[in-house]
């Protein structure tokens, strides 16, 4: 049994639905399919997600909802319509959003996480029925009563682990399964939503629970590519890499797999392929456990923008036992969290996202670390790119650092910080937003030619 997820610009219109139903009954192991919301039809619309978290934003500030309202139930409408479902369906979703909104719980983030629910949750609906439509009969699967249980962090929640066992049993249906991404339940029965593009994260752990053959994520390009295609457009494709090298390359930037999606599979040890929708017989990309380093030393170069540092002097820091937890001490109280931490003898460096770090928390915790910490310099760094290198070949092989470097330096790109620290396949470098591109492009030609 294969699992298969499609991302919002596969389900978008009525158009991509008949291309999945096509890819879907194309293969009889694709029995469980996982569903985005619907997202993107062109360059400049708008996805449904975002639809709806205007649309809770309104009644949260008690401004009419209505037109925010009918924008939403538009899209599935137009959906309703090409493809010829009853009309009910649309009658359905509407008095289902209203429902939701109806019923809104005290808590803010957890009314936020019922309506962006609703978007993968109409969307399988529909999709379920366009299956059963056209000779193919499928069956809508509720992710809640299924047992996808999560933990209560509205926005940003993770499975509990009792999920699998429940979730296990999904293997003996008979009919196709169309089961929504994005979301599950809490414990006392709340919807909570996994982080933003977690459907791939559902899709995991189905994967995972049902010990399926492989997890098939079906996008809208042909493969992952060694570098962000929008910076460099002859960037090479990849085919095969391991799930550190995707997650490292994910987790900076690398938008087409959710970075936290592999952890289930890694878990259950389910090979991963990112497939093409609109090219199914593109061969895509196969994430797998292990791959032969002898091929590519580098699998890919990764950026992403939007993050400071926080540069600490302190003469004698080396000799200060306990500074480290006494600095994380104070990120901790304060909810921050951080990426890095390049050190030295007398100094460390706290690399973290700029949105961590509000100009009111910036001037708290600068003021803390000045009283409780003494150090001799303080001085916090804006506007910087991390760029990652990845490849589990670099951990064997002579040269790899001074091969990026020195093409950073022949391009001009002043180095801000290199962080090789516990990772044995990737090097990090910070460099200026404003030199990011330029950086990628100079690590491209180094490592791919
Ligand atoms: N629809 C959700 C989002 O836009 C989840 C997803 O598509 O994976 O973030």
């Amino acid at each position: 049994m294969k699992v298969v997820k499609f991302g919002g610009s596969s389900v978008a219109n009525a158009e991509q639905i008949s291309k999945i139903i096509g890819v879907v009954t194309a293969d009889a192991d694709r029995r469980l399919v996982v569903v985005s919301a619907p997202g993107k039809r062109h360059g400049d619309d708008t996805k449904v997600t975002d639809l709806l978290i205007a649309l809770a934003d309104t009644v949260l500030a008690g401004n009419d909802h209505e037109a925010a309202l009918q924008e939403v139930v538009s899209r599935y409408a137009e959906i309703q319509k090409d493809l010829d479902l009853p009309a009910d369906v649309i009658s359905a979703i509407e008095a289902d959003l209203r429902g939701r909104i109806e019923k809104r719980s005290s808590n803010d983030l957890q009314f936020l996480d019922t309506m962006k629910a609703s978007g993968e949750d109409n969307n399988a609906k529909v999709i379920a029925e366009a299956f059963t439509k056209v000779g193919h009969p499928a069956k809508y699967v509720n992710p809640g009563e299924a047992g996808m249980l999560l933990s209560d962090e509205f926005g940003n929640a993770e499975v509990l682990p009792e999920s699998f066992d429940k979730l296990a049993t999904l293997k003996n249906e008979s009919k196709i399964i169309i089961f929504p991404g994005f979301f599950g339940w809490t414990k006392s029965g709340e919807v909570a939503t996994f982080p933003r593009g977690g459907s791939d994260i559902t899709g995991a752990i189905l994967a995972a629970a049902i010990k399926a053959e492989v997890y098939e994520n079906f996008t809208d390009v042909d493969s992952v590519y060694a570098m962000d295609p929008r910076i460099v457009k002859s960037a090479p494709a990849i085919d095969l890499m391991t799930y550190r090298e995707m997650r490292e390359l994910a987790y900076a930037g690398f938008g087409v797999f959710h970075d936290e999606a592999i952890i289930p599979a890694v878990h259950a040890q389910i090979p991963i392929c990112i497939k093409n929708t609109n090219r199914p017989e593109a061969p895509g990309t196969m994430i797998v456990p292990t791959r032969s380093n002898e091929e590519r030393v580098v699998v890919g170069i990764s950026s992403a923008d939007g993050f400071c540092a926080i540069y600490i002097d302190k003469y004698m820091m080396n000799r200060e036992v306990g500074f480290g937890r006494r600095v994380m001490q104070i990120l901790e109280d304060e909810g921050i969290s951080f990426e890095h931490t390049p050190s030295g003898i007398d100094n460390l460096s706290i690399i973290l996202q700029s949105k961590e770090l509000g100009a009111e928390k910036e001037t708290l915790v600068i003021k803390r670390l000045n009283d409780e910490l003494s150090p001799d310099r303080i001085e916090v760094e804006h506007g910087l790119a991390l760029l990652m290198v990845v490849g589990e070949g670099m951990h064997y092989t002579v040269g790899v650092a001074s091969k990026a470097t020195q093409a950073l330096a022949d391009a001009g790109v002043n180095i801000e910080m290199i962080n090789q620290g516990a990772s044995e396949i990737s090097i990090m470098f910070g460099v200026k937003e404003t030199q990011r591109k330029q950086a990628v492009n100079a690590l491209g030609t180094a490592f791919f030619g």
